[in-house]
């Protein structure tokens, strides 16, 4: 009738705002343009952070690194076709890490997209993020966003995590429903991550296994450091006495420094142990694929001696190179606490002579570290910038550790002690160039604490203009850009004597210039003393600070310590 109130209305922009609401979201990283502009705005309207970043490749490495920091799944959000390829990357680099992560993208019409009429950024967009993501959906009603939102966290976050896509038409987000009616279809997810208990006798192999063991070794990888259950990981190594070897980021699980720590006798535990636990760690390339020289195979694992224990929440990953004798499935929390049970109930701590043997072993490979460490040659090399960096985690031990190159990565992975749990972020299981910036961005802004980020020269080109971003939301972000003028080194020449070679950069470049562009704080570093005294400064100040490091250009190995992985031509030199 005439005297009728108006019906308040709700469209898609903010349904989609609100079910991120519901279901705790709180920080969105990502690139406005069509058809998501007014979205971002939106977003930033109602309360939500949104981290506006310069390509969405970095938005997505930072969403996606979110995840793993959160365990809650990172957002990233982009416009269509080209800007959803630019975080296509970043989504695989998820799904693969096992972060949790949703990329969501605009997209163009469906009835155009279909027929191939070629719309503006026309993209089956859905299609093409479906081999890389753990799932893919496209929402086309405003009533269905909410159980949009509800599956994609879901897919994300349970089981073995991974990326998502979510692919949102522009039509949708002005799509308009009755408000109340609107509201009642966004769901708030009831337990997104189910506790996977353990069958009682995959629990008993496990054990038998282990308590027979003469040389038995702990492995922890990322997934455990993921799993969040932090103290009982460390409750069950010390109280079964087995050395353990932490994987790159599941460094500082347990503190580097730890008795217990193998890390410094790498290549003498792995191929001595005879039972071997893998917790959240797979058999991947990163640890030889279990088999082979570095685990004393001199042929077969099959003939060797040695046994796995798995633990993984994903049931298909036990076999994957090798045997696992002992698949132990299930969320890492749960296994760790089953087996804790057994261990409570009277456990006989490994022989004397393994751990021993592990003890000598590492003792001698630190000592012999130290030494190089104390040196102090000029230019600097990577020990002796390092050894900075070493003291200041050390002192900062609550500082995130971001870390890629291909030197830079594994020297920094080798000198510099993590103290406590997911500090240390890295270049992941595809050993990736290009995670840097975002990852500085997101550990920013997820944790609150100062970033500390070590980059090979090399590495910082690929998310170098996020530098921007960072001075834009002013966070304590020291960036230390190991400058050693190229890849692996600074040294090689054209043959034919007409250009640069392709390994090498401009000879004494100025990184630090990049951020003074942008009000941050940027630092030329040629000695240990001035590297220490910038970066001391920048943890105290919080201010956004690039110091350019001056590394030796003869400093420096092919590929780091995956020279082996070069085909032949490459290896001769
Ligand atoms: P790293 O590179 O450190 O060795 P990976 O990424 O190879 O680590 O392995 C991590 C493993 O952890 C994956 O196989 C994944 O399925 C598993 N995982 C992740 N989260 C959990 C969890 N909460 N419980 C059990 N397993 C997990
Ligand atoms: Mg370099």
């Amino acid at each position: 009738g005439v005297n009728a109130q108006p019906q308040e209305t709700i469209d898609g922009f903010h349904l989609l705002i609100e079910a991120l609401k519901l279901n705790g979201i709180d920080t969105i990283y990502g690139l406005p343009g069509i058809p998501i502009t007014d979205l971002t705005r939106m977003l930033q309207a109602e309360g939500l952070r949104m981290l506006s970043f310069r390509h969405e490749q970095n938005a997505g490495y930072a969403a996606s690194i979110h995840g793993f920091i959160t365990q809650t799944p990172g957002i990233c959000l982009t416009v269509s076709a080209p800007g959803f390829l630019n975080g296509l990357n970043s989504l695989a680099h998820a799904t693969t890490n096992c972060f949790p992560m949703i990329l969501i993208s605009g997209s163009s019409e469906r009835e155009i997209v279909d027929l191939q009429q070629g719309d503006y950024e026309e993209m089956d967009q859905l299609a093409i993020a479906k081999p890389v993501s753990k799932a893919a959906y496209r929402v086309l009603h405003a009533e269905d966003i909410g159980v949009g939102i509800a599956r994609a966290i879901r897919a994300a976050v349970s089981g073995r995590p991974g990326g998502v896509y979510l692919d949102l038409p522009a039509k949708l987000f002005a799509q308009t429903m009755e408000a109340t009616a609107g509201r009642a279809t966004l769901i708030k997810v009831v337990d997104p991550a189910p506790a996977q208990i353990p069958g009682a006798d995959a629990v008993k192999r496990a054990l038998d296994l282990l308590k027979g063991a003469k040389k038995p070794l702990i492995l922890l990888g990322k997934g455990a450091a993921y799993a969040q259950c932090d103290a009982e990981i460390r409750k069950l190594v010390e109280s079964t006495g087995i050395p353990y070897l932490p994987m790159s980021m599941a460094k500082g699980l347990l503190p580097d420094t730890h008795e217990q720590c193998a890390s410094a006798a790498r290549s003498f535990v792995l191929p001595e142990a005879d039972v071997v636990l893998l917790i959240g760690a797979r058999l991947n390339w990163l640890l030889s694929h279990g088999k082979g020289k570095t685990w004393g195979g001199n042929g077969h694992k099959s003939w060797g001696k040695q046994k796995f224990i798995q633990i993984d929440i994903s049931p298909q990953e036990a076999d994957s190179n090798v045997k696992i004798d002992a698949p132990l499935v299930g969320d890492i929390a749960s296994c760790v606490a089953q087996l804790q049970k057994a261990v409570d109930a009277g456990w006989a701590k490994p022989p004397k002579e393994w751990t021993d043997a592990v003890a000598a072993k590492k003792n001698g490979n630190i000592a012999k570290m130290a030494e190089t460490l104390a040196k102090n040659p000029s230019p600097m090399n990577f020990h002796s910038a390092l050894n900075v960096v070493r003291d200041i985690i050390k002192a900062n031990p609550d500082a995130m550790l971001v870390n890629e190159g291909a030197n830079a990565l594994d020297f920094t992975r080798s000198i510099v002690d993590m103290y406590k749990p997911r500090k240390r972020i890295d270049v992941g299981t595809w050993g990736i160039m290009g995670v840097g910036m975002g990852y500085c961005v997101a550990a920013a802004a997820a944790t609150k604490h100062p970033v500390i980020a070590i980059e090979g020269d090399s590495a910082f080109g690929f998310s170098g203009m996020e530098v921007e971003t960072i001075c834009r939301y002013n966070m304590p972000v020291c960036i230390v850009i190991m400058n050693n003028n190229g890849v692996y080194k600074g040294t090689d020449v054209d043959p034919t004597g007409r250009d640069p070679a392709p390994t090498v950069f401009v000879k004494g470049a100025r990184y630090d210039k990049i951020i003074e562009a942008f009000g941050g704080v940027g630092v030329h570093a040629t000695t240990p003393d001035e590297l220490r005294k910038a970066m001391e400064e920048a943890i105290k100040s919080r201010k956004p600070t690039l110091i350019n490091a001056v590394i030796d250009e003869t400093a420096g190995t092919e590929s780091g310590r995956i020279t082996s992985l070069n085909p032949n031509a490459a290896k001769k030199k």
